[in-house]
């Protein structure tokens, strides 16, 4: 049995009559039952017919009649500006006479079970069955995921909500002839209808995975319908504010648009523009490619260079590729591989110059694997993963590999300007040293400098003077116009140019501190001093 109630059926009776498939006329009855749209629809058309059919026995169709002269008198008044009634040939249709035998009454039903709906275009018919959800499963698994649950996302033409506002409108004026209150609110929307009985279905293909309504793994379908792209047109007449041009969007005609219309549009323009209840299609809507997703996974950990040609990114110059490998590609490659991932983002705790090194524990980055088709590794997996990226060169090692929250990335970058960061430079004077010339550079403390944007990153930095702190220093000698200079810094200090004095843009520098000109030969970050992620013993 449907849970329907006897006021449903008016309504019920003109939605068939209008040309809406069975599973709309459930919806527009604001019928919940979700096992009710679970059954077959032919059954359902029958039922439906069956329901209509019980109140047109003499005695109630008497009273019928006398309420129909009443509600023709009703529909002249508003004959202005509502759309004419139903054809009558129609009329006749659905309001059989006694005279007209079952096997006519099979043949029509027939017709009626083969005719597109006028709101769903086909949605809640063909295109919404065992048939579909095989199709969906089949490349699901051909994608070969791993997922535990999938959320199941529709899209349907915008015109679509054009075709609901207007049966409804068509709907609306019977409920308020019968005095019956009904929230648009409460009609069941069609995608709800959809998701009720597609979920189960792609469920059971897909060997009982659970389909929910939120999940990692989203799998969308789309439906389109050339045939009535035009429908939603005229609202850009009536509401042209809503339909403004957009840089990402095909079409102004976006669903959100057309629903921001349809709530602005007054009835009677509305139904000046446009049929109530909507013409006949001649096709169903095109299902088009079904389309898989994973949310992100993210992948931290601590990287060492010890590579002077290799720059962190890859590095492309007018379009040409001026190093061959980068750290991120590096690192990347075995990770992507093992994810299935179709590509990733590369953050870092700062970068190094292409001829610098990263020594000690390396350096924090963080990676989002983007649409990956595996998504969890036991610690053992992301160990041999690590393995498997630092045999696979020697420029770069990587430690502390591991998965972590998109929430736990952003710990990398907060407070990174007050972290420290510790450097050995190798020194050239001009001026020949001895071994207590440079001793005093090992007393100095918390120098500040004021760094003016280096003139070799001035192209991609606003020009600014940056202050920035030198905790301490430390020197050994090694012969007359060489010395190694260790420098423990606040994060962001600008090494080569502290050295050289860029110019004199950077100051104090070392050239003013020893009284010739120096130079910077090598560089090397001996740490990076970011507590994340966190570390993960050998
Ligand atoms: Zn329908």
């Amino acid at each position: 049995m449907l849970p329907l109630k006897e006021k449903d059926k008016p309504i019920v009776q003109k939605l068939l009559s209008a040309g809406c498939c069975a599973r709309c006329v459930l919806r527009f009855c604001c019928v919940s039952v979700q096992a009710a749209y679970r059954k077959p629809a032919q059954d359902t058309l029958k039922e439906l017919k069956a329901f209509i059919s019980n109140t047109e026995n003499p005695k109630t169709q008497d009273s019928a009649s006398a309420e129909s002269t009443d509600e023709n008198n009703k529909s002249h008044d508003a004959a202005v500006s509502e759309p004419p009634e139903d054809p009558p040939s129609k009329r006749a249709k659905l309001e059989p006479g006694p005279s007209e035998e079952d096997a006519a009454a099979a043949v029509k039903l027939k017709d009626e079970e083969s005719r597109v709906c006028v709101v769903c275009l086909g949605i809640l018919q063909e295109l919404c069955g065992p048939a579909q959800a095989a199709k969906i499963a089949e490349t699901v698994k051909a994608e070969k995921y791993e997922f535990d649950t999938l959320v199941l996302s529709v899209s349907l033409p915008a015109q679509l909500c054009v075709r609901e506002h207007s049966c409804w409108l068509h709907v609306k004026k019977e409920l308020r002839e019968k005095s019956i209150a009904v929230d648009r609110d409460d009609l069941i929307q069609v995608k709800e209808a959809f998701k009720w009985i597609m979920q189960g279905l792609v469920a059971k293909e897909l060997g009982g995975v659970a389909v929910v309504t939120r999940s990692l793994f989203e799998v969308s379908v789309e439906f389109t319908h050339p045939e009535s792209d035009a429908d939603c047109h005229f609202l850009a007449t009536t509401c042209s504010d809503c339909f403004k041009p957009t840089k990402n969007k095909q079409s102004v005609f976006t669903r959100m648009a057309v629903v921001k219309a349809l709530e602005k549009i007054a009835d009677a323009k509305f139904l000046k523009h446009y049929p109530s209840p909507p013409a006949q299609p001649t096709s169903s809507c095109i299902p088009q490619d079904v389309q898989c997703l994973h949310m992100s996974v993210f992948v931290a950990g601590r990287y060492n260079k010890f590579c002077r040609s290799l720059p962190q990114t890859p590095w492309v110059i007018d379009g040409e590729r001026r190093m061959e490998s980068s750290v991120e590609e590096l690192i990347a490659a075995p990770i992507l591989s093992s994810f299935r991932s179709d590509g990733f983002n590369f953050s870092s705790s700062g970068r190094e110059d292409v001829d610098v090194r990263t020594l000690g524990n390396g350096r924090p980055f963080a990676m989002e694997l983007l649409n990956p088709h595996r998504s969890r590794l036991s610690r053992a997996e992301m160990k041999q993963l690590q393995e498997t990226i630092n045999k696979s060169s020697e420029k770069i090692r990587v430690r502390d590999l591991q998965i972590v929250t998109r929430e736990a990335m952003s710990r990398m970058k907060e407070g990174e300007e007050e972290k420290t960061k510790s450097y050995t430079a190798l020194i050239w004077t001009l001026k020949p040293i001895q071994r207590e010339d440079i001793t005093f550079i090992d007393d100095i403390k918390d120098l500040t400098l004021d760094q003016k944007t280096p003139l070799r990153v001035l192209h991609r930095r606003a020009l600014a003077v940056r202050q920035r702190v030198i905790h301490s220093m430390n020197t050994r000698f090694l012969d007359s116009h060489h010395f190694y200079l260790g420098l423990k810094t606040q994060a962001g200090t600008y090494i080569k140019e502290f050295v050289h004095g860029d110019f004199g843009r950077t100051k104090p520098n070392l050239c003013e501190l020893l009284r010739t000109d120096t130079d910077i030969l090598e560089l090397d970050v001996e740490s990076v001093d970011v507590d994340w992620p966190p570390s993960i013993p050998e």
